[in-house]
């Protein structure tokens, strides 16, 4: 059977080595310029090369994304740019713009292109118009059907690879001048500052200051807010369709959720192209309730599956919760975790470590110890190096991570 690759964003260096550990074959970063997220810490020449390196001692693909919607004034720095990226040898460029395709056939001929989700690619025939302008894998669209992804698969023998969980947009992705428009902020220059999400209201002409909500909820009014896409319900129908990959959103969120998203999807990838049988109900319900601690929106599986409930005007997913609290960097001889603060905690709090691998285990933090062996109460200074006791290693680049419970509806 065929094995998608599981792609995973990489917003940091930390997160590319966090997705590749935790199951990812391949993970997408962007450099420091024309990579749409251009808020989300791009990684520089030097991390990229650290990551490609990372990525491919361990046979897994890196990806760069050059995919802005370029204008006249960007072109001219493109060349040299390109050669840059072709000199750090990654797996492939992800391009949406024509121009910044035919200019990377000239300046990285080398390296294979991947057509990004940018580009809208919705029927077989612009499929077929990019690989005869020799793309060799095709990103498509989110706003595509069951049905219609699998015509273009038997109608085109090109890579294709498919968004599977993430944020969406309420326009086709990434085609929006909302961004612009409110705040001078392009989202097709990789700066969209996400007013989709912001709380809205109705005014009458008449009664100016005089807001009415259009659907209220103690928070207020999120009518353009789209809930998150989580296709892990339909992995079986999409691999047996033989989609080549799948791809999960998000340079700008967390390590933590990259570790569980990535645990999670290559979980159910192993599962169903060992076994072939469909995914249980229970099974189906332990990944979703992970996927769902990490989410901030409730989930949509949106165009694919024709989902009335796109939109999330309730504002915010409920239940349990997992916050990112620390990443371990190490464990001493002494018996202590080395662990790389990232959110205040300490004893009281219910902890958990997330293992490469998909594993969590509980961790009862009684006491933990600063850089000098002193004894803490809690751990509240950013990115602080602290010391937890503990019985046994585990692997660098564990997540630690405080399970809460968030009001129920
Ligand atoms: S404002 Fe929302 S819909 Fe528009 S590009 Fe940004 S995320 Fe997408």
């Amino acid at each position: 059977m065929n094995v998608p690759e599981l792609v995973m964003p990489g917003g940091d260096l930390e997160k590319v080595k966090v997705a590749a550990l935790f199951g990812a074959d391949a993970v997408y970063m962007g450099g420091p310029h024309f990579s749409l997220r251009a808020y989300a810490g791009n990684l520089d020449s030097e991390d990229m090369n650290e990551a490609i390196a990372f990525l491919q001692q361990r046979g897994k693909k890196a990806y760069i994304t050059v995919n802005i919607i370029a204008k006249n004034r960007d072109l001219a720095a493109l060349p040299a740019y390109l050669e840059e990226l072709a000199s750090l040898k990654p797996d492939a460029l992800i391009v949406s713009d024509l121009g910044v395709m035919r200019l990377a056939r000239r300046y990285a001929p080398d390296l294979p292109l991947t057509i990004s989700t940018q580009a809208n690619v919705c029927n077989y025939e612009a499929a077929a118009a990019f690989a005869d302008l020799g793309a060799q894998r095709l990103v498509l669209a989110r706003e595509l059907d069951l049905d219609e992804i699998e015509e273009i698969r038997r109608k085109m023998n090109i890579e294709l690879e498919l968004f599977v969980h993430g944020a969406m947009c309420v326009a086709f992705s990434g085609r929006c001048l909302l961004s612009h428009y409110m705040t001078g902020r392009s989202a097709n220059q990789g700066a969209c500052a996400h007013p989709c999400r912001y709380s809205y209201a109705l005014q009458e002409e008449k009664r100016p200051g005089q807001y009415f909500p259009i659907h209220e909820d103690p928070r207020g009014t999120y009518i353009l807010n789209s809930r998150d896409l989580c296709l892990l319900r339909h992995l079986p129908r999409l691999i047996e369709m033989g989609i080549d990959a799948f791809k999960v959103e998000g340079r700008m969120k967390s390590p933590l959720y990259l570790a569980s998203t990535a645990g999670v999807y290559r979980q159910a990838i192993e599962r169903y192209t060992a076994t072939g049988k469909a995914f249980e109900p229970d099974e189906l319900e332990t990944w979703l309730r992970e996927l769902e601690r990490t989410a901030t929106r409730p989930f949509t599986s949106a165009f694919i599956d024709h989902d009335q409930e796109m939109q999330d005007v309730d504002k915010g997913s409920k239940g349990e919760k997992a916050e990112f609290c620390g990443i371990v960097k190490g464990f001493n001889p002494l018996g202590f975790l080395e662990v790389e603060q990232r959110a205040n905690f300490g004893p009281g709090d219910t902890l958990e470590l997330l293992l490469p691998g998909g594993e969590a285990k509980p961790l009862s933090l009684a006491i933990l110890y600063n850089r000098d062996m002193e004894p803490m109460d809690r751990a509240r200074h950013a990115r602080q190096r602290v010391y937890i006791p503990s019985p046994e290693a585990v692997p660098e680049y564990s997540v630690l991570r405080r399970i809460v419970k968030q009001d129920e509806p």
